[in-house]
């Protein structure tokens, strides 16, 4: 494992991440390159767990003049078409993987247990989080803080479509926005910056998980951030 910083972590992938240049549901070429990456961790030994958001399909504020709630579940479904379709493309090159839905739906997955699923990494499986935490009102960046608590993961990367790390205000909006190397959790909170929404921050500043925001635009950049390199922005205390 020399090189390798980490040895158990949460991948979160935004649903733009799989979508690619399309923006809307899965690029089989953007999901067998994250997939690769994936893959090298796996033969690097590092004990991956990976959560999949929605949003390219469904995400509960498409819901407009909606029961929130129902929005909710129907954003929680597609996290379960990505992780479907994730480990489709995992399993194509040979990994070993498990998808554990946080709603139970035995005929296509396993339901999330956590003892499990820490047995399928130690095994050298990844394995996959759908559904979200199962609850509406939540997001998929949450589901990671969650999870990342529950199996002591060590980091949570958080891969993000369009923009490479923490910035002061909105780069696609204001060219002079300036990115952070480091930032701390009480900073995203305080200063409403929008990379993750403030329940999953809170939740990562309770329970000291750092996490490290990047580009998927490169999907190297995974493999990269796990050997430690120092890429797009650190949040830590
Ligand atoms: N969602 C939810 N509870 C959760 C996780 C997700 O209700 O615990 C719903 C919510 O509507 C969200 C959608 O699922 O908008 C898709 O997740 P998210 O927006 O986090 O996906 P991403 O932006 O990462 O693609």
């Amino acid at each position: 494992m020399k090189g390798v910083k980490y040895k158990r972590i949460i991948l979160k992938l935004s649903g733009e991440a799989l979508a690619g240049n399309k923006g809307f549901g899965i690029d089989k070429t953007t999901i067998m390159n994250i997939a690769r990456q994936i893959k090298t961790l796996n033969e690097l030994n590092v004990e991956t767990s990976i959560v999949v958001g929605g949003g390219n399909f469904w995400r509960g504020k498409s819901g407009v003049g909606m029961d929130r709630t129902t929005a909710d579940y129907m954003g929680m479904l597609a996290t379960v078409i990505n992780a479907l379709a994730m480990q489709d493309a995992l399993e194509s090159l040979g990994v070993y993987t498990r998808v554990q839905t946080a709603i139970e739906m035995r005929q296509i997955a396993e339901p999330y247990i956590r003892r499990k699923a820490v047995r399928h990494l130690e095994k050298g499986r990844v394995v996959i989080f759908a559904a979200g935490t199962g609850n509406p009102y939540f997001s998929t960046d949450t589901t990671a803080a969650l999870r990342a608590a529950e199996i002591e993961a060590e980091v949570i990367l958080l891969a993000k479509k369009g923009v490479d790390g923490v910035y002061d205000s909105d780069p696609l909006l204001n060219p002079d926005a300036k990115k952070f190397e480091i930032i701390e959790y009480k900073d995203i909170l305080n200063l409403g910056l929008g990379v993750m929404d403030s329940t999953a921050a809170s939740l990562c500043m309770d329970n000291q998980i750092p996490i490290i925001v990047f580009g998927i635009e490169q999907p190297e950049n995974i493999v990269k951030v796990v050997m430690g390199e120092k890429i797009g922005t650190q949040v830590r205390e």
